[in-house]
């Protein structure tokens, strides 16, 4: 099936006389005919569901799509994608390992590695993505465990060669996560290049609405993990606390998976709403459409802007010139995403005074859904910052960045031009 098909189709498969649309499991918990059988779930010697903390019908039945989607052989969703960064990467490390992690991955993903997971004891080596592979070869160790790059970086739009780092991360014998959000599996198939792991904010495009916040994480059930047990201790040797059974052993592809499904959220317990699982499967359905406007609106807006006598630069993976075009073009042919970047002549109180005159567009701590928004990082998420630190951290003071939504381009333009013009 095509993206396209899978988006309808995939899923929910109602038998005779069952609801057409997927129905919301609202319910905690599960009912069973035996204790005995009961039992047998906990040990997970049979599969079933029991209660909704570790899996609900709707999350899964949401989360096969995804999987279908981007090519994996299994994917679970969680409650945001900040829960599906966490355990991605907590699932296959423990106190003590490591962690090489490209500099720049959206804010949230940088604190939860260099500030929370640090306190766990799982270090950390920020790496340069367009640094060569020699270079980048200095930051692994013998207790590096993954590597994690964004497919697009938020919001600094960079583009990653998903293949170099790939090929990096396979020669230290561990798998490479990419959090895949603003590409979304309608332009980019990380597991096509190498990845071995995917994640995803679904708070954004795949929602597509500002409705609801959630995550997934997909496995590409490439990566052999029994054959570094040293490693995946977590996935090669017993788990006592389901009677000795080996993941690896007992799911084969499945196993990192339901590693993350049986331990970390039963532990842990970021599950989703079913509630936004099937809000989320609603905007899944229309995603390959949604994606292929908000492309197009950006590369219009990002020519307009390109062009604009007061507009200083321009940041859009899509635009030719772009640092990044190439890498994009070879990515994702298709398009990148719709957010750009950029700034204006006047700097940072230039930015600030042409975003108040923004009709259309509304100032939002959001990016990638239907309407239009905008935000001046130096001003709001990072506004503890000096100027100086703003650099260090990839943002410019005079930074905008400008998610393009679904009204008509020739609408967007026109805003911004009264607003720049103003
Ligand atoms: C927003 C975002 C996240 C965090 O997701 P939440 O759903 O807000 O927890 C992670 N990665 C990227 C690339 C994002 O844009």
């Amino acid at each position: 099936m095509k993206k396209e098909t899978i988006c309808i189709q995939s899923g929910w498969q109602p038998g005779n006389g069952e609801p057409r649309i997927l129905p919301i499991y609202q319910s905690t918990t599960f009912k069973y005919e035996t204790s005995e059988q009961m039992g047998r779930l906990f040990d997970l010697e049979e599969s079933g569901y029991f209660y909704t903390r570790l899996q609900n019908p709707t999350n899964d039945f949401v989360a096969e799509k995804i999987c279908r989607l981007e090519g994996g052989v299994a994917a679970m969703l969680t409650s945001s994608g900040q829960a599906a960064n966490y355990y991605a990467i907590f699932n296959i490390c423990e106190a003590g390992d490591h962690v090489v992690l490209s500099s720049t991955v959206y804010g949230g993903t940088f604190n939860l590695i260099t500030v929370t997971m640090k306190k766990m004891g799982i270090e950390c080596t920020v790496v340069d993505p367009d640094a060569p592979e020699e270079e980048l070869e200095k930051a692994f160790k013998s207790n590096t465990r993954c590597v994690m790059a964004e497919t697009i970086a938020n919001p600094a739009l960079v583009v990653l060669d998903i293949e170099k780092f790939a090929r990096l991360a396979h020669s230290h014998q561990v798998p490479l996560i990419v959090d895949n959000t603003f590409a979304t599996p309608i332009n980019c198939n990380p597991f096509v290049w190498g990845a071995d792991i995917v994640t995803h904010s679904t708070t954004k495009y795949m929602d597509g609405h500002a409705m609801a916040v959630g995550g997934a994480i997909v496995d590409s059930g490439n990566f052999d993990w029994s054959a570094y047990p040293d490693k995946y201790p977590g996935l090669c040797t017993p788990d006592e606390s389901y009677h000795g059974v080996t993941y690896t052993e007992k799911f084969g592809k499945a196993a990192y998976i339901t590693k993350a499904t049986v331990q970390l959220m039963r532990d842990l317990g970021s599950i989703q709403a079913p509630q936004n699982a099937f809000l989320l499967n609603v905007g899944l359905e229309t995603l390959p459409l949604r994606m292929e406007r908000h492309c197009a609106n950006a590369l219009a807006v990002a020519q307009y802007l390109s062009e604009h006598p007061k507009v200083a630069w321009v940041n859009y993976p899509g635009l030719k010139g772009n640092k990044y075009y190439e890498l994009a073009q070879k990515y994702m042919p298709n398009g990148t995403c719709g957010v750009i970047s950029f700034g204006l002549k006047g700097g940072r109180e230039a930015a600030a005074s042409m975003m108040d005159k923004l009709k259309l567009a509304a100032i939002v701590t959001h990016v990638a859904d239907a309407r239009t928004c905008v935000l001046h990082p130096a001003s709001h998420t990072h506004r503890q910052m000096t100027d100086e630190q703003l650099v260090e951290a990839g943002v410019a003071p005079d930074l905008i960045r400008f998610s393009v939504g679904l009204e008509h381009a020739d609408d967007i333009i026109e805003d911004l031009r009264q607003a720049l013009e103003g």
